[in-house]
């Protein structure tokens, strides 16, 4: 049992909720383990020849309690128990000891017995692979395996890889380094539906239906991108190839967002001037599927490459600067009107370029190492600022239109500049 006994066991009863039936607590700290209907009763098989299964597992907690548990005491502990390789040879370790499936064929009380028996041994190493799924503890960086390792500056509290969609998504309810990061963006896209739900069901007298569908693109593009950053933070510490496929999820969504942000705007900046508006969306499409393009990369989502990263996207975005001062140049500098959503646009962009700047640069945990690892860590700042970001936009561009409305008909020599 060389690579089970190098495995923690750190179950505890708080955390096994799900095998409460299975398994129950007995005085000297030791986990008993409760047979199902049927089997046999536990304590009448002792911790020998008779019930191999049993005995390992027990050697198993024993493991545990003697060295890892001290090990998370001292805020260094934790597993990995529940990646696939463990589960493979926990399965081929509990067969090799002689754990097999029921047999079909039952000739005697004797073969009766010894099936009995084997029933709960393979019961046994269900209950201890399920828990072990269940009994996740956070880990300190350094027990992470290299595909998880990202921000080397958040010491503790880490998730292990889950391998499980399930225990993925129950991880949201628990506290760990990407407890705030899964929140703060799925807090986000429920406010941004419920905001779009609003703006849809508006009158016709209220609210057009062309506007309807402008505004649409940009909260899809905020829904997707938010939706996005949630799945991945919610499940990239699944497994490697999971976690891959989540991160370019995540990049390309930064990506829609910027591309939906523009569209409104450029809309209602451009909405007499037909060509520099087809031309600025078009550009700005070519360069969203451009950034989407370089996301998709393997090396992407690197942790060198945080820097980067964020660079991509913070040009994408400050490639906005040329429409906008088109538009300045087109409705006058010294236009209070234009003044109004020039300000809104800027102070965006000072949002979404310090969102960049504390993800790229990992402030402020890169000042307090291991302080910032539940909360207040760059990453949901970063998280925080895209937010408010997002919804600074949608009321500088709630304006841009309410005012365009009011303006009349575009006059027909405009729409050529
Ligand atoms: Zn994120």
């Amino acid at each position: 049992m060389a690579t089970l006994s190098t495995v923690s066991w750190s179950v505890s009863m708080r955390e096994m909720s799900d095998y409460e039936e299975g398994v129950e607590m007995i005085g000297d700290g030791i986990r008993h383990r409760v047979p199902p209907a049927g089997a046999p009763d536990a304590d009448s098989l002792s911790l020998n020849s008779e019930a191999p299964a049993l005995h390992e597992v027990k050697k198993l907690l024993e493991n545990d309690n003697a060295s890892d548990l001290v090990e998370e005491e001292r805020g260094t502990g934790c597993p990995l128990p529940s990646t696939p390789v463990d589960f493979v040879s926990l399965e081929r370790e509990m067969l090799q000891s002689g754990v097999g499936e029921v047999g079909d064929n039952i000739d005697s009380t004797e073969d009766r017995a010894q099936n009995e028996n084997m029933s709960y041994k393979a019961w046994s190493c269900k209950a201890a692979k399920a828990a072990w799924t269940a009994s996740w503890n956070v880990c300190h960086f350094h027990h992470l395996p290299q595909w998880l390792q990202d921000n080397d500056f958040l010491h503790s509290g880490h998730r292990p890889p889950l391998n499980s969609f399930n225990a993925c998504f129950k991880s949201i309810f628990r506290i760990h380094t990407e407890t705030g990061n899964i929140w703060t963006h799925l807090l986000g896209c429920i406010a941004f539906m419920g905001t779009m739900t609003y703006f849809l069901t508006r009158p016709p007298y209220e609210t057009k239906p062309d506007d309807k569908i402008v505004f649409s693109m940009y909260f899809i593009g905020a829904i997707i991108c938010l939706g996005c950053s949630f799945a991945f933070h919610t499940l990239h510490c699944h497994s490697e190839n999971i976690g891959k496929l989540f991160s370019k999820l995540d990049y390309c969504g930064i990506a829609i967002l910027i591309m939906g942000s523009f569209v409104p705007w450029l809309y209602y900046g451009f909405y007499c001037h037909f060509y520099p508006k087809i031309i600025y969306m078009s550009m700005v499409m070519a360069l969203g599927i451009m950034a989407m393009i370089v996301s998709l990369g393997d090396k992407f989502s690197s942790p060198s490459l945080r820097s980067v990263r964020a660079g991509v996207f913070a040009a994408f975005g400050l490639s906005g600067i040329i429409p906008a001062i088109h538009y300045g140049y087109t409705e006058g500098w010294f236009n209070k009107v234009a003044q109004a959503y020039l300000g809104w646009l800027l102070l965006m962009g000072v949002l979404y370029i310090l969102g960049a700047l504390f993800y790229a640069m990992r402030v402020p945990e890169r000042f307090f190492p291991g302080k910032c690892d539940i909360w207040f860590q760059s990453h949901q700042i970063f998280h925080v600022l895209v937010i408010a970001a997002a919804f600074v936009h949608y009321h500088g561009v709630s304006e841009m239109a309410v005012y365009r409305t009011t303006m009349g008909e575009c006059r027909a020599q405009s729409a050529i500049y």
